[in-house]
């Protein structure tokens, strides 16, 4: 068969889990909790499926669920969306941004990607005629050349995808960035897909700056979230689109056709904890600073050069003091000779970084986040 995708392999994560697997490493790679989320939300779940909410929810997600994220994002953005018309409920971020691409990308079409990016964007872009055209990220802090993104943009140009909190940086946009963004979307007349997954894990006492709170953008713009970044639940893959009535109407007409609906009881649940425990996501930033603060000091004496980490839950090392190996080579030796899987940062870029540059995860219990500081000592 003459694949659709000649270039893509099996996914850096599950590569780098399954090696893990395989030498019983302390896992950093793959961005997923080793804790719970709120027992509420795991006791809510059991109850609505004893319950029978057990057949297909409605296709664009359960009302009360719809009526909290609108709700949530008036109160946080003071943007105040329509529930009905502007709000989806998705299987994962995954599905959001698929749906997204795949309502507006047509044959030939370009769409700017931000390199390092997630590694699903530009398969979801090519599946659909399209081609990613890629600007990369400014080191060391991963900020964005908007001039770069300005030249970039052709006649052909129809999105740009952003990502803030970045994955795999943690860099965050500014509301400088944000009024770069809308004059580049203006001139060039683009959609803006913003993958905003990590909207409640920015640190400092920073703000995160949702295209949300920029009405301009907020006008051509699909905001995609998940809750298995919020709710430290991400096997749920419940995530969701907000986007301006026109755009939804064509989202959803994708998201019919692509799933349907989403996992019935999770989103009952979900919507319980949203409105009965805002304080989760408001204590999410101090809760994820910590283990920031914490690995990053753990690993103080080691050669690795730790970049700055303004949000998500990643942490990026420079280990060009500790080998001239490529990132790859060095994530299998870290990993069999170590025992701790990390990301080699080449993953999330079209062409590899001239830096040596690896990505932990530190969304992870203090106990393991020592384990796997303990075997990376003396490097
Ligand atoms: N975008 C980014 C930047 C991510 O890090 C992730 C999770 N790895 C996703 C999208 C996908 O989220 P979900 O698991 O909800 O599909
Ligand atoms: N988003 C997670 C990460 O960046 C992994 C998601 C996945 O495994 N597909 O590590």
């Amino acid at each position: 068969i003459q694949s659709k995708l000649p270039n893509v392999g099996t996914t850096i994560f599950t590569v780098m889990s399954q090696l893990a697997m395989k030498h019983q490493a302390v896992n950093l790679g793959q961005g997923f909790p080793d804790f719970e989320g709120p027992e509420a939300l795991r006791v809510a779940l059991n109850r609505y499926m004893h319950e029978g909410k057990n057949q297909y929810a409605p296709m664009t997600g359960v009302p009360r669920l719809r009526e909290q994220i609108a709700l949530k994002t008036a109160a946080l953005y003071g943007r105040p969306v329509n529930a009905d018309s502007e709000v989806t409920v998705t299987s994962g971020a995954t599905e959001a941004l698929y749906a997204a691409i795949a309502a507006i990308v047509r044959a030939g079409d370009e769409v700017i990607v931000l390199d390092p990016c997630y590694d699903s964007y530009e398969p979801a872009i090519e599946l659909n005629g399209g081609k990613a055209v890629h600007v990369e990220l400014t080191l060391p802090d991963f900020s964005v050349d908007w001039q770069r993104v300005h030249d970039a943009c052709t006649s052909k140009t129809r999105a740009i995808i952003v990502n803030s909190p970045h994955n795999p940086s943690g860099a965050v946009f500014s509301r400088a960035d944000l009024d770069a963004l809308a004059e580049i979307a203006r001139r060039h007349d683009l959609i803006v897909i913003s993958d905003e997954v990590y909207e409640h894990i920015v640190f400092d006492g920073v703000d995160h700056q949702s295209v949300l709170r920029h009405p301009e953008l907020a006008e051509r713009s699909f905001v995609i979230s998940s809750f298995g970044k919020t709710y430290h639940c991400t096997g749920w893959k419940i995530g969701y689109c907000v986007a301006p009535a026109a755009l939804s109407a064509e989202f959803r007409k994708v998201h019919q056709y692509l799933t349907f609906c989403t996992f019935n009881p999770a989103q009952w649940a979900l919507a319980d904890v949203l409105e009965q425990m805002p304080e989760h996501y408001r204590e999410l930033p101090a809760f994820y600073q910590d283990k920031r603060d914490q690995f990053r000091a753990m690993l103080a004496g080691t050669r690795f050069k730790l970049l700055p980490v303004a949000g998500a839950y990643f942490q990026i090392v420079d280990y060009s003091d500790i080998s001239d190996q490529d990132d790859r080579a060095f994530c299998e030796w870290l990993c069999a000779e170590k025992g701790v899987a990390a990301i080699p940062v080449s993953a999330f870029y079209q062409r590899a970084p001239e830096a040596r540059l690896i990505r932990f995860c530190f969304a992870k219990n203090d106990v393991t986040l020592q384990a796997a500081a303990t075997r990376l000592q003396g490097l």
